[in-house]
């Protein structure tokens, strides 16, 4: 048997009057969703705990069993994600474009994403380029419109906290140690020097001129953000057994699947979020070498961060016209567990970023009970048979709907892993 893992990132959302006091999912026209939660068991996920927003890396490390200590900064996942083969000694930090202005002193963040054609990229980049060196070597490197990320090499460390204030309107952070190493120290430091040489420079540049004289807000300083250094993960393979793919299109995902050994199918991304969607099951369908499959889509995320619950429930109908596919052409396939959830909410309301409420869970497969659950939405969910799930439950559910767990107290490796069988020497007939 083998699992196909459906993660429709950002889908849980919450009441809202415009929509009868419902979520968008709740509002959605989702016959296939709701298909698939009648035929299945059903609860609620949260990939830490209730009430706690994660951020997308954190949360698919938490959902596929690993510790939030473990992963390396978002930076370091971005990096190998779009090829740079960092170093192990490199830090990594995301960083971007913003408009900022001097008020007393300070740097007051006027606007996060001003808005970069193409050609000001590179005449922004080639600008950075004159506000490197210092001992950390800080080095930017574009990486699509306005965002970029910043490599710092030496004696670095990533125990430093972030310069992005995230809401307009407050200053930009200075960058402080959070770690009494002397690599955090000067690393902030030399941050803190390179990003007020970054805010001189660019400030001074004619783009900068022009754009003010079209009423555009400037593109004067670089915002950063989660610094990551390299760290040994565990491979996916040896934690749960199971060979894993990934069909997951943008960098951070690709860094992170990359990191755990799994292996990586790019599908196409393009303006139909269904289309999208559909080739990635399609490719779920056709892994038949492997155990475990990751299918991704980022745009219900997407469309919360749009704050329009109206756009967000279109994206959720266009969603469930993929999920056709799954029902028609996955499911009548016995050998497979299909599971359906999301990492974290995204609200399509309010000032979060993300929202720390559960999200709805669905297993359809040969083992799993069936409840009397008919819609796949955040509440109806709750009344399923597998109630609350927490972080690697998940993982050790699916192994047990794949019947491979294995029995606590069975020795058949020297470390303790829940698959069975492990991966064992057997025992020789030669020999005393
Ligand atoms: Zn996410």
């Amino acid at each position: 048997m083998r699992c196909i893992l459906v993660i429709l990132d950002g889908l849980g959302d919450r009441a809202h009057d415009a929509l009868g006091g419902r979520t968008p999912l709740q509002a959605a026209y989702t016959p296939n969703l709701d298909w698939l939660a009648t035929a299945g068991m059903n609860g609620l996920y949260h990939a830490c705990m209730q009430g706690v927003a994660l951020s997308s890396e954190v949360a698919h490390a938490l959902m596929f069993g690993y510790d939030r200590g473990e992963l390396p900064g978002r930076g370091y996942l971005e990096a190998v994600g779009y090829g740079l083969e960092p170093g192990a000694d490199d830090v990594f930090l995301l960083c971007h474009l913003c408009s900022v202005e001097e008020r007393d002193g300070r740097l007051i963040l006027v606007r996060e994403r001003p808005g970069v054609d193409v050609s000001e990229m590179e005449a922004l980049t080639e600008a950075l380029s004159t506000c490197e060196g210092g001992d950390t070597g800080t080095r930017f490197v574009s990486t699509r419109k306005g965002d970029g990320l910043l490599v710092l090499s030496g004696a670095v460390s990533p125990a430093i906290t972030d310069s992005d204030p995230i809401y307009e309107g407050r200053p930009l952070i200075s960058v402080e140690p959070t770690d009494a190493s002397p690599e955090a120290r000067s690393t902030a430091e030399e941050l803190n020097r390179y990003l007020r040489r970054a805010y001189r420079t660019l400030s001074g540049l004619p783009l900068n001129t022009g754009r003010r004289e079209k009423g555009l807000p400037p593109l004067n300083a670089l915002a950063t953000q989660r610094a990551g250094k390299k760290k040994q993960l565990t491979p996916f393979y040896e934690k749960w057994g199971l060979r894993a793919l990934s069909t997951a299109s943008l960098p951070v995902y690709h860094g992170l699947c990359r990191e755990l050994g799994m292996e990586i199918r790019v599908a196409n991304d393009s303006d139909g979020p269904g289309g999208d969607l559909r080739e990635r099951l399609f490719l779920a369908r056709e892994a038949a070498d492997f155990d475990f499959i990751h299918v991704h889509t980022k745009v219900a995320d997407e469309a919360g961060h749009t704050k329009d619950p109206y756009t967000k429930k279109a994206v959720i109908e266009a969603i469930d016209r993929a999920m056709e596919f799954a029902v028609t052409e996955i499911m009548p396939d016995p050998g497979v567990l299909f599971v359906i959830t999301a990492d974290h909410s995204t609200a399509s309301t309010g000032t979060m970023i993300h929202t720390g409420e559960t999200v709805p869970l669905a297993m359809v497969g040969k083992y799993p009970r069936r409840d009397g659950v008919t819609a796949f939405n955040e509440v109806d969910c709750a009344g399923g048979a597998l109630g609350p799930v927490r972080g690697s439950e998940l993982m050790y559910l699916v192994l047990n709907f794949l019947d491979r767990g294995k029995l606590g107290g069975l020795m058949d490796t020297p470390h303790d892993q829940p698959y069975y069988p492990g991966h064992y020497r057997p025992l020789t007939a030669d020999g005393d």
